[in-house]
Order: structure tokens, then sequence, then C-alpha cells
């Protein structure tokens, strides 16, 4: 069996080239090539030794997913859907901003949390991605988008896990991708660059600070425990105030000096002026600025029986926090004729039924791009 070598970390690749009888930096020779310069052929590798080449061909392969379809939005975004496997498919985002952008990744196939207004949550979990399932998303977008754009330097300058899945609870796969964003021999992304976000599972938090600090966004939804439950089921194992209490815990290892909340805005459900007050309330009985609310109007899909709020509500509800002092945005939505949104990802269960059959018709399909330059995978044996 071949190993992928996007699995890998800088440590890892050091591991398995020492395993092969090779020096470290090597390693860093190969991870350089793979991750800076999106090569999946070894023979393009020039300034590695024949002899290593060879080696690597037998036991070693640079594979990304196949692209089950790629759509691109009026205002810019691109959304891919990969096919992992099993009649299970996950997307990444990708959001232009003026210069560079930013690429939302999936973290698993399905999400086992559950949250009322996610579709990604009405699917079920399916399964947990590997690593190199996590940095293929990236790899593949950052090189297709070099190539279509003919620029040599970087195009994605921020990550964000906010696609499918709950990244902390893939966390051993989460971690080592998050070391290949930010090390300088890859991607190179500042720790503020790369955002992890979680619908609070506290124990997670306080291990992802210890081990891959990186800025932390956290979906709170609801300021009380009552309708949090219901939204968020999570929260019954892990309440507002120890989820605050982790947020306060995390700061002390932030790359920044807040951690982001995120707060999807649904129709009378959790947009009242009441609501508002609460949330100044449980925000403001810790002091200081620490933390900005960012709200998200819901992208509704037909199963959740949830409608989005409205403008002026969402204005109001704003206003009230901005007034108080806590820094609040309102999160512009993108992509939306092509469902690329927060929480539409691989859309709703009749959605699901259609990417299966786009698999089935696209099975043999390599990444595929807009005019023939994507970058493209290659097996040991191809
Ligand atoms: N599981 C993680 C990250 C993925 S979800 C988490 O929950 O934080 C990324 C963000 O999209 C979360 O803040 C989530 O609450 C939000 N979201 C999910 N479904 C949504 C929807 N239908 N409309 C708007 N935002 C949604
Ligand atoms: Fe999972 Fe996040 Fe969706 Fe909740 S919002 S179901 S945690 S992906």
């Amino acid at each position: 069996m071949t190993v992928n070598l996007l699995d890998f970390d800088l440590e890892g690749l050091t591991v398995f080239c020492e395993r092969l009888g090779e020096k470290r930096f090597r390693a860093v020779q190969l991870f350089r090539w793979i991750h800076q310069k999106g090569a999946s052929r070894f023979d393009e590798m020039s300034d590695l030794a024949k002899s290593l080449r060879e080696k690597l061909r037998g036991v070693a392969c640079i594979m990304a997913m196949p692209v089950v379809s790629q759509h691109i939005s009026a205002d810019g975004t691109i959304k891919w859907l990969f096919d992992v496997g099993d009649g299970n498919a996950v997307e990444a985002v990708f959001i232009p901003e003026s210069d560079r952008g930013t690429l939302c990744v999936s973290s698993q196939a399905g999400c086992a949390v559950g949250c009322r207004f996610c579709s990604t949550g009405h699917q079920g979990f399916s399964r947990n991605l590997t690593t190199g399932e996590i940095m293929a998303q990236l790899w593949f977008a950052e090189h297709f988008l070099r190539q279509h754009l003919k620029r040599d330097e970087r195009v994605i300058s921020r990550v964000v896990m906010m696609g499918m899945g709950e990244p902390v609870q893939n966390y051993n796969a989460l971690v080592p991708a998050l070391r290949v964003m930010l090390d300088d021999n890859a991607y190179g992304l500042s720790r503020r660059r790369v955002t992890v976000s979680t619908s609070g599972i506290v124990p997670m938090i306080d291990r992802l600070a210890q081990d891959c600090p990186v800025a932390l966004a956290v979906s709170l939804h609801a300021p009380n425990d009552a309708l949090r439950d219901t939204l968020v089921p999570l929260n019954l194992k892990y309440p507002l105030a120890q989820l605050v209490a982790a947020c306060h815990r995390y700061l002390a290892h932030a790359p920044r000096d807040f951690i982001t909340f995120e707060y999807c805005m649904l129709d009378g459900v959790n947009d009242s002026d009441a609501c508002a007050h609460q949330l100044v309330d449980r925000i403001q009985a810790h002091a200081g600025a620490w933390c900005k609310l960012n709200l998200i109007p819901f992208n509704p899909f037909p199963a959740s029986g949830l409608l989005r709020s409205k403008p002026d509500r969402v204005q109001a509800f704003a206003k009230i926090l901005n007034d108080s002092g806590i820094i609040t945005t309102i999160r512009k939505t993108r992509g939306d004729d092509i469902d690329a949104a927060c929480g539409q990802l691989a859309g709703d269960v009749k959605d699901r039924t259609r990417v299966m059959v786009r698999m089935e018709r696209n099975k043999t399909m390599r990444p595929v791009s807009i005019d023939d330059h994507a970058p493209r995978t290659e097996g040991a044996d191809a």
C-alpha cells in the first residue's frame, strides 16, 4: 500500500523519510515541493536525487480527492465538492477578497453534533476526514487558483475550519493539518489567519490551547442554556458557563486577544431584544473587551423548519450589542447562488441524492479545472 504524503506534517514526513534512510533536509525539500509548488509527481522534483525519487515512487503518492463538481458564484466565490468515497462528499469554498482570499475547509463527512439550523447536522455523521483529506482541500484549491489566476505567490491567505463537520471532534487529524497550514515550508499562514470554529467541546478547546493555539471561533447561537439546549444539543453536556470559562482559558494562549462568537440569526427564535440584552449580560460578566460577535444571517434549508431573521431585526440586535461596547459585525453572505453559504455545504438530503448521482456519473473523474490547468494527482503506480 502506498502512503499519501498529504497525510504528514513536517515531523511526520521526516520520520517517513528517515525510515527510507533519508536525512531531514530531504523531508524539508519534499515538503516544499508538495505544498509550496503543488507538485504531485516525483519526477517534477528536480533537486531530489534520482535514487530518492525512484524510492518514493514505489511507496508513496501525493493524492488529492476527485472533484465531483465546481461552481463559481457571480460574486467570485468558488465551491468544490470532493468525493471521499462510499457515497460521501465534502466541500471547500474559496471566498475571494480584494487581493487574496479565504478558504473554508471541511473536517468531517457529516457531523454528529446535530445542530437544528445546520444542514450538515441534519445529514448525520459519516466519518472523520484524514489529515490528507483536510490538506487536500487546501493543496488543491491553492494550486488550482495559482494556475488559474496565473499567480506565482500565495492566493489563499486565510483558512477557516468552518466547512462540514466539527473540527475538534476530529482532533488527531486536525492538529497535523493545522501544523502544515502554519509551517513556513508549506503555506506559512500565521496563527491568527487560521481559524478553528467549534460548537463548544470544552475539553478539546483546552487541548487545542496546548497543542496548536490558532484563532478560535465559538458557535454560540443563544444567550441562555434553555434555548441553546434546543439549538446545539452539545450544550446539554457543556453548558454556557463552562463554555465561556473555556474561552477565557483559551485567551491566554490565543494568537489574537479575542475570541469570535458566531451567532446564527433565526427568525423569532434567538433574535429578540431580550436575547440581545441577555447576551450582553453574559459576555460582560467577564471584564474587558475579550470577544467579538459575528452575526450570521441563517441560510435556510427546507428540513430545518426555520427562517432567516429580517434584516432590520439583525440590525437592531447588532445595535444593542454595539451600543453596550461589544464589537459586533454582520456576516455578508457570499456564494448564495451556488449554495456555498454557511450551513449549506453539501446541501440537504435531497441534494445528497443529487450528489450521489453526479458522483456515479463522474466516477473516473480527476480534479478538473475551468481551463484544464488544475493540479493533477498521480499515484505511485500512475
Ligand atoms: N462545526 C463547527 C464548524 C462548522 S459550522 C461549528 O459549528 O462551529 C460553521 C459555522 O456555520 C458555525 O458557526 C455554524 O453555526 C454556522 N452555520 C451552520 N448552519 C448554518 C446555517 N444554516 N446558516 C448560517 N450559519 C450556519
Ligand atoms: Fe456540526 Fe457545526 Fe453543523 Fe453544528 S453547526 S451540526 S457542530 S457542523
